[in-house]
């Protein structure tokens, strides 16, 4: 176990596609638990592999129940949508404004290769399109309605009231 280096904005790895995971290895497996730490010691709520610069369709989600580990997921049905600020542990101390779909569900494999189902709405739904963004190379800044803003630490204490109260 341990902390992997989180690539930045403008690292060519995160416009990369991502391969599929064909099946469980001790390396992917310390990959998931490093990447759960990683995320845990960020602060996140999403981290997905490309961001500690592995190429595979692996990402873990955590919006304060506990991580959840999600390989070669993909979105099987989308409903309304919601706007909203969003980060990424690769864009550090910025936020945007991204319209998502309201409730998301998808399917994807856990860590012992069996397939689960998962459904989200609010900041989950955010973070499920956000992090399988990733895996497709798409990094949420080109998806920003306006401009990117500065996080200021009353932001960040706005932020977490705000879903606090949700
Ligand atoms: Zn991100």
């Amino acid at each position: 176990m341990g902390l992997r280096q989180i690539r930045t904005w403008g690292d060519d790895i995160l416009e990369k596609n991502c391969r599929e995971v064909k099946e469980m290895t001790p390396r992917l497996r310390t990959l998931v638990e490093d990447m759960i730490e990683t995320m845990n010691d960020a602060q996140g709520v999403g981290l997905a592999a490309p961001q500690v610069g592995v190429l595979r369709r692996i990402v873990v989600i955590d919006v304060g129940e506990g991580p959840i580990v999600m390989i070669n997921p993909r979105i099987i049905e989308t409903e309304g949508e919601q706007t909203g600020s969003e980060g990424c542990l690769s864009v550090p101390g910025k936020f945007g404004t991204v319209t998502r779909p309201a409730r998301v569900k998808a399917v994807a494999l856990d860590m012992d290769m069996q397939e689960f189902e998962i459904e989200g709405t609010e900041l989950l739904a955010r973070a499920i399109c956000h992090e399988l963004d990733h895996l497709d190379g798409v990094v949420y800044t080109t998806l920003v309605e306006g401009e990117l803003y500065d996080v200021t630490e009353e932001d960040e204490e706005d932020f977490e009231d705000e879903y606090e109260e949700e």
